[in-house]
């Protein structure tokens, strides 16, 4: 593998403990191979899974795995999140990925005032460089921004609060990201933007969640997954374009991959062993 192309994985926290121990021998052992970078663990909207985001971090220090905490304060208290952060650096961790979060249903648009640059001030503050920051990007714009140049804008002062690189959220066309990094070389950003890659194996779940994310699925490809007669044939057909999308992005430059697992590791290692990434 070629030591500048950088992978990780991202997993949720299992609901319980033997969900917890499945994700360790069974995700993590299967993934570990590829030589990631580190395996990240989601933080659930309003703070919902912040013992389950720890207890796994934990987890995957404790089988050997650099393991990184994602963070976000959209409804959390600041003395919650001081907290975690001493028990984050205490537990060895150097990388946080910091967000403003996705909002819990049932709260009111005034009960989520923060975003992500609070975050990072926040941390920079309080625990000075002792994480790198990784925060969120948008190549095909935030979902609640209001324009392509305010969210652009937000996400500058994000860097320049502090944070130290960024995964994109996921996207399947090229040119979305490649557009970003030129915008990023042409205002002086210079943190290294990993691309965010979401395996295709389920067609109704991605529909779902790529309408709430704001990720644009192309018409050929939401009419590809439509054919597909079952999951098998889905999974080696989303297998190869990812596999594409991944080539055509090392081409532009991207200085590595974050691959959104759902704690799955079928597709995402069949994707890794094509790029050679094994
Ligand atoms: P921000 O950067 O704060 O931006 C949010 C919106 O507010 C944007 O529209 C932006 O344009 C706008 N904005 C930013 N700053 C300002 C400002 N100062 N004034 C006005 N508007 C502003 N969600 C989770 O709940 N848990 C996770 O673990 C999680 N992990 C993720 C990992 C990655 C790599 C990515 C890409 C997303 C992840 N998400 C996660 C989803 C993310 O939390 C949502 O997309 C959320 O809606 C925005 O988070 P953000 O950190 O990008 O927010």
């Amino acid at each position: 593998m070629d030591p500048s192309r950088r992978i990780s994985f991202e997993f949720f926290p299992p609901r319980d403990a033997p969900g917890q121990e499945r994700l360790i021998t069974n995700v993590a052992a299967k993934l570990a191979p590829m030589d990631p970078e580190f395996f990240s663990v989601t933080y659930g909207a309003g703070g919902s899974t912040r013992d389950g985001t720890l207890n796994t971090v934990r987890a995957l220090l404790s089988a050997g795995h650099a393991a990184v905490p994602h963070l976000s304060m959209g409804t959390d208290d600041e003395a919650d999140i001081i907290a975690l952060l001493d028990e984050y650096a205490d537990s060895g961790v150097r990388h946080i990925v910091a967000l403003r979060g996705d909002q819990p249903s049932g709260f009111g648009a005034n009960r989520f005032a923060h975003n992500a640059e609070a975050l990072v001030k926040l941390v920079r503050r309080h625990s000075g460089d002792h994480f790198h920051l990784v925060v969120a990007a948008y190549p095909e714009v935030h979902p609640d921004a209001t324009s392509a140049a305010a969210d652009f804008e937000f996400f500058q002062r994000k860097i320049a609060a502090g944070a130290s690189s960024a995964i994109t959220q996921y996207f399947y066309n090229a040119e979305a990201y490649a557009y970003f990094l030129d915008r990023c070389a042409q205002t002086g950003v210079d943190v290294p933007i990993y691309a965010g890659i979401m395996p295709i194996t389920n067609a109704e779940s991605l529909f779902r969640f790529s309408e709430k994310a704001g990720a644009d699925l192309p018409r050929w490809l939401r009419y590809a997954m439509a054919d597909s007669s079952n999951d098998d044939d889905l999974s080696k057909f989303g297998v190869d374009v990812v596999t594409r999308l991944c080539e055509r992005l090392f081409e532009l430059g991207a200085p590595g991959l974050h691959f959104y697992t759902l704690n799955r590791w079928g597709a995402t290692r069949r994707i890794c062993a094509n790029l050679g990434l094994a």
